[in-house]
């Protein structure tokens, strides 16, 4: 027999119930585990303590993994061709529902945004160079990006974020960013697409980049040695 006899009844239990986030003493909101604003952080970014990340935070690995992934596009790296390939698919709305035919709810407000970026003039290398610069960041503020599903969410939300022409202006106040059409649900699916076909890559350009930063780690030792009298 089923614990409730009706939801009504189960949203009241549950929201006698504290939020699930440790310090936060709200009540629980219908039938989520958290109260109603870490909930709605949760469904939006992928994390209840998730907080704003913009570009500029990631300013330094998007130049380091444009280096690396542009010279290697040049130079035709088979994985580097492919993801660029499978971005500016992304990128030609007729493709889009094709390339996402592996997921169930194709969103067609998505689809709308990849035209709208191209339009703005983004290409597949910068989507891909974004990508690879959140994962870049990511491992490196393990606080910021906690975890795999905050970072299939960033990964989706910057992508869908990441350089379109703003909305036109409302009557009043400031140009609207692009919000509202891209939800949580679809910045996890984004996100769950980029790790699937591209993880592999990403995780050899963050390890590109670390060998670098050894590298130049050692030379910086090397200065410090005893010097000849
Ligand atoms: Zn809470």
């Amino acid at each position: 027999m089923p614990k409730y006899s009706s939801l009504t009844e189960a949203i009241d239990d549950n929201e006698r119930a504290v939020c699930k986030v440790r310090g936060c003493h709200e009540p629980r909101s219908r039938i989520s585990g958290f109260c109603l604003r870490h909930g709605q952080k949760n469904h939006s970014y992928g994390h209840p303590l998730a907080r704003p990340i913009y570009r500029k935070d990631y300013a330094i690995e998007r130049d380091e993994c444009r280096a690396i992934l542009s010279r290697n596009l040049e130079a035709g790296h088979p994985g580097v061709v492919y993801a660029v390939g499978l971005f500016d698919r992304w990128l030609e709305a007729k493709d889009f529902s094709q390339a996402i035919s592996t997921v169930k709810r194709p969103s067609a407000a998505l689809a709308d945004h990849f035209t709208r970026l191209k339009a703005s003039g983004v290409t597949g290398l910068d989507l891909l160079v974004e990508a690879a610069s959140i994962w870049l960041f990511a491992d490196r503020n393990q606080k910021r990006v906690d975890g795999h599903r905050h970072l299939t969410y960033t990964l989706g939300h910057k992508l869908c974020r990441a350089k379109a022409a703003p909305l036109p202006k409302p009557l009043k106040g400031k140009a609207m960013p692009f919000k509202g059409i891209i939800t949580g649900p679809a910045s996890r699916m984004v996100g769950e697409m980029v790790i699937k076909n591209l993880g592999v890559l990403l995780i050899a350009v963050c390890r590109k980049v670390q060998a670098q930063e050894a590298k130049h780690q050692e030379t910086l030792l090397a200065m410090y040695e005893p010097l000849e009298v």
